[in-house]
């Protein structure tokens, strides 16, 4: 890895890899490229695995395997707990390794590296709370012995948008079943991962359990992996589209998967809801991550009577955010990630501002050096326009407005996906019933945040197969074998 002279002003190159991690050992490299997206500026080069990387990288996975399998869990438990402890003391430096690499804003970068270490300290608890199950037959004459076991080898993909917790949300339960593994992280953050595995090498964590491979192949490396019968397990969260790319080729072996997919979450503000609450929680849920979230709320349905008052008072609080780069203390919105991001943004709020919406605040790329989108307002947006189908992934909140409960349940179904909603109403009993009818895998009431590694993570239909974190999280990393048992 090459560093370059403006990332050493901010983190500790010591703290970081030097390549490939495989087998316990670093392999260093060239051929991707990681940006500041502030800038467009070169920030360090990384390492580009080949197939016969991700093939070695399965033969270390293989050769620790049987190992971790035997560890006990309480072993297990804890050097997943000295690894929390780890990110914990160096918080600081990962949330600028996160800032640098992916631009988000630093607070919203040390809420993340908070988040993502909580995933191994609730997965050290869970590693030794394993369920297993005695029934007996409904005839009585036998037992049914249900016993969990570690599924295999796992290759856990991962995103850009959030380059610490998308890892240890899969590290974290994959270690604690028992399952060693193969991580490869998002090309444009992969500084985040190397730096989370050299911590894990201090925790304790033995050569080949963990392995971490970038690459400029993703395609080629994942289809070798899923090819390779001692890979049992494929644990994705990205796009949609590439979802679907996954579980074709994962079908060819019947690999298990888990996929964590995008989303196009609704938040629906009815008439009784507290204005101020429910801009504080659109905020939240719009504005974490300059809107590159999974959870963001994608389409805000306002019901009539409080619609005005919610425009306004969204615009004023987006109009008042500081845009820059992530590493200014003062910056509340940071860049996007590339270029290209920005591109679909500028085409999705350019269609709907043809199809008659207006911006009340943004709707136009800034034109200065680095990948920024403004915080923008848009209301009068078309229910059919296309940001109303496709992710935004970005500072934009459509407003749409509603009036009565049916209609506002009718347009919160009305995506493919199924990750997230929220609602907002003082109302309980209503806020309880409408929810009931929302297809989602999660939903927010009268809050704009619902992430947490003790809740089941995930969505319904194109979101996504599978939860993350919670109790079940683990059993996503496990098989369950039945003995019958006469005795
Ligand atoms: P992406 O699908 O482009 O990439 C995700 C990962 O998949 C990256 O590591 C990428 O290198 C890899 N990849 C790309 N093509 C591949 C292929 N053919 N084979 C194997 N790997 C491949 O997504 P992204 O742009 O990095 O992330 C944004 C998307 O992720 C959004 O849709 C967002 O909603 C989703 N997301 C979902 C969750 C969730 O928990 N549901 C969380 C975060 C992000």
């Amino acid at each position: 890895m090459t560093f370059h002279a403006k990332f050493s002003g901010y983190a500790d190159p010591a703290l970081h890899a030097a390549g490939l991690y495989i087998g316990g050992k670093w392999q260093s490299g060239s051929g991707i490229t990681v940006l500041d997206p502030s800038t467009g500026n070169l920030l360090a080069e990384v390492a580009d695995a080949s197939i016969e990387d991700a093939q070695r990288a399965v033969d270390a996975a293989d050769a620790a395997a049987a190992g971790w399998r035997a560890t006990p869990a309480r072993q297990r438990s804890e050097i997943l707990r000295r690894w929390y402890q780890l990110m914990t003391q160096h918080a600081e430096e990962l949330a600028t390794l996160i800032v640098l690499e992916n631009g988000k804003a630093l607070a919203d970068a040390r809420g993340e590296v908070a988040y993502a270490a909580e995933f191994f300290r609730w997965y050290a608890e869970e590693a030794t709370r394993i369920p297993g199950e005695f029934r007996h037959t409904p005839s009585g004459s036998h037992n049914i012995l249900v016993d969990h076991e570690p599924i295999g080898i796992a290759v856990l993909i991962t995103p850009w948008n959030f380059p610490a917790a998308m890892a240890t949300r899969k590290i974290g339960p994959a270690l604690a079943a028992g399952c060693t593994v193969i991580l490869k992280p998002a090309s444009e953050t992969p500084l985040t991962a190397y730096a989370m595995a050299r911590l894990g090498e201090e925790a304790g964590v033995p050569p080949g359990v963990v392995n971490v491979l970038t690459t400029s192949n993703p395609g080629g490396i994942t289809n070798a992996m899923l090819a390779d019968p001692r890979v049992r397990k494929l644990s994705f969260t990205g796009s949609t589209g590439v979802g679907r790319v996954l579980l074709a080729e994962a079908a060819k072996s019947v690999v298990s998967c888990s996929m964590e997919l995008g989303g196009n979450a609704p938040f629906i503000v009815f008439d009784d809801a507290d204005l101020e609450a429910a801009l504080d929680g659109a905020m939240i849920a719009k504005m974490r991550n300059a809107g590159e979230a999974c959870t963001a709320a994608n389409r805000f349905y306002v019901q009539a009577g409080i619609h005005d008052a919610f425009v306004a008072g969204l615009t004023a609080r987006m109009k008042s955010l500081k845009l820059g780069p992530g590493y200014d203390p003062e910056t509340q919105c940071g860049p996007m990630i590339t270029q290209n991001a920005v591109r679909k943004i500028d085409r999705l709020v350019s269609e709907a501002l043809a199809a008659g919406a207006r911006a009340t605040t943004g709707g136009k790329p800034l034109t200065e050096n680095g990948y920024f989108y403004p915080p923008t307002v848009l209301e009068n947006v078309p229910v059919n326009a296309s940001i109303a189908r496709e992710e935004i992934f970005g500072p934009v909140a459509p407003v749409y407005k509603f009036e009565s409960d049916d209609e506002a349940i009718r347009l919160a179904n009305n995506t493919e996906y199924g990750l997230a909603a929220y609602i907002y109403s003082r109302d309980l009993k209503r806020a309880m019933k409408v929810g009931k009818r929302i297809e989602t895998g999660m939903l927010g009431i009268n809050r704009g945040l619902m992430s947490d590694p003790a809740a089941p993570f995930g969505g319904v239909k194109q979101s996504g197969l599978g939860r993350e974190g919670g109790v079940t999280g683990i059993l996503e990393f496990m098989e369950p074998k039945y003995f019958a048992v006469d005795y």
